[in-house]
Formats: C-alpha cells, sequence, structure tokens
C-alpha cells in the first residue's frame, strides 16, 4: 500500500520543513504502508531536512522534465530532483494535462527519463467527466495507460478528472472497475486519486484493486494525511 500526499502549489521551504519534521515517524505507525510527500520543487529540498536522517516518508517531486540537462527554461531535471533528495516524481498529473499541454508522448518522455535516471515514477491517468458520460473512459484509459512503460519502479495513480479537488469522489465499486482494467492492461500497482479524504479512505483501499492512493487536498494538514495513512494501515492488516 502506497499513500503520496500531492502538495501541488502549496506549502513553500519553511511550511515544507516544519510539516515534514511533524510526519518523520509516520511510518512507524503504519506498518506495510509507504509514506510519499510531493513538494513543489522549491521545497524539496527542505522537506528532506525535515524529514532528516533515518526517515521511511520518501520525497517525490510533481513533475520531471524529460531531458537531462539543456536549453529548457523553466524546468527541472531527473538529476536535479536526486541531488536535492528527491528519489521519485509524478508524472502526467490532470492539471499538467488540462492547464500545460500535457499530452500522452510527453508522459512516455518524462516517465522514461525519469525512470533511466533512477527515480521511481507516479504516472496519472483519467478521464473527465465528458469523457466519461459519453462511455469513453476505458478508451481514455487504454490510450493513456499504453503511452506508460512498464518498470517495476513505477506504479499508475488512476484519478479520474470529475473527482479530483471536487470533493466528489469515485464510488468503491467505480474506482474498483477501473484499477482492474488498468491492470488488465499495464500489470502493477494501481493507486486511486480524486477526493480521498480520512472518511472515505478505509473504503475505497479496501478495494481488493486499489493499491494505494494519491491524495491531494487532505495531504495538506498533518493530521487527516495521517488518518488516511493509518486507515490504509488498518485495511492492510
Ligand atoms: C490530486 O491532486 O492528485 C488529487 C487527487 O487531489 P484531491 O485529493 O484534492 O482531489
Amino acid at each position: 500500500m502506497l499513500i503520496a500526499g500531492n502538495w501541488k502549489l502549496f506549502k513553500g521551504p519553511h511550511e515544507a520543513r516544519a510539516f515534514a519534521a511533524q510526519i518523520r515517524h509516520l511510518p512507524e505507525r503504519v506498518s506495510g504502508v509507504q509514506v510519499v510527500v510531493c513538494p513543489p520543487f522549491v521545497s524539496i529540498e527542505a522537506a528532506v531536512r525535515g524529514l532528516g536522517q533515518g526517515s521511511h516518508v520518501r520525497v517525490f517531486s510533481q513533475n520531471v522534465h524529460w531531458e537531462l540537462e539543456g536549453a529548457f527554461t523553466g524546468e527541472v531535471s531527473a538529476p536535479m530532483l536526486i541531488e536535492v533528495g528527491a528519489t521519485g516524481a509524478i508524472v502526467g498529473h490532470s492539471e499538467r494535462r488540462q492547464y500545460f499541454g500535457e499530452t500522452d508522448e510527453t508522459v512516455r518522455m518524462r516517465t522514461e527519463t525519469a525512470l533511466e535516471a533512477g527515480l521511481s515514477v507516479i504516472a496519472c491517468v483519467g478521464e473527465t467527466e465528458a469523457e466519461r458520460k459519453a462511455e469513453e473512459t476505458e478508451e481514455v484509459l487504454e490510450r493513456q495507460v499504453a503511452a506508460i512503460p512498464r518498470h517495476e519502479r513505477l506504479v499508475i495513480a488512476y484519478e479520474p478528472v470529475w473527482a479530483i479537488g471536487t470533493g466528489m469522489s469515485a464510488t468503491p465499486e467505480m474506482a474498483q472497475d477501473a484499477h482492474a482494467f488498468i491492470k488488465s492492461l499495464h500489470p502493477t500497482r494501481v493507486l486511486y486519486g480524486g477526493s480521498v479524504k480520512p472518511d472515505n479512505a478505509q473504503v475505497l483501499l479496501a478495494q481488493a484493486d486499489v493499491d494505494g492512493a494519491l491524495v491531494g487536498g487532505a495531504s495538506l494538514d498533518a493530521l487527516s494525511f495521517e488518518a488516511i495513512c493509518l486507515a490504509a494501515a488498518d485495511v492492510r492488516a
């Protein structure tokens, strides 16, 4: 079971360091659960420092460029992330796809480079509300998943776009169906993301093919993030 907190555009270095210090011992209380936080680029190093030596909480970035260096203003490379202590990256989050022109092809390039550099990857897929209404969910997932390479350090996050930041999570049955479908295409762990909160985490995580969660809003508060990690440990027990 893996629980990853995506902080999005929240928490500068000062806040990131304090938050990390607060949760540094969390993995010891949630047996069988890997805990990951994904701060903004500028806060990665501060989060790593806040966790200190010996913490089992891992720090991932929210994106990574497909080139290692070069004339790519505004981008951050895998070796730079590794240098500041990140051990993984989210790739293809729907907010990147919606607002920043991310495509299946750029997701593939980012993922390949990140994996080659030694990072772990959480690769995101998921349909929009219009696509679900038009019964195109499987077609969309098939296309998105086809762009994601297979690798032992890669997990997929199923994040229906209509459920992200809306408070309207997928039902456990919807999540289970989508996860089983994704696994039929790409055998790997699949996290669920989309309005996971302390009060719905347990039922979502209890589904047979839900292997963890990518949590946005509810990961910004240490107590609610801890509660979701504890729910994962309960399901695991
Ligand atoms: C996310 O950012 O990946 C996410 C799922 O956000 P939220 O939990 O706020 O819906």
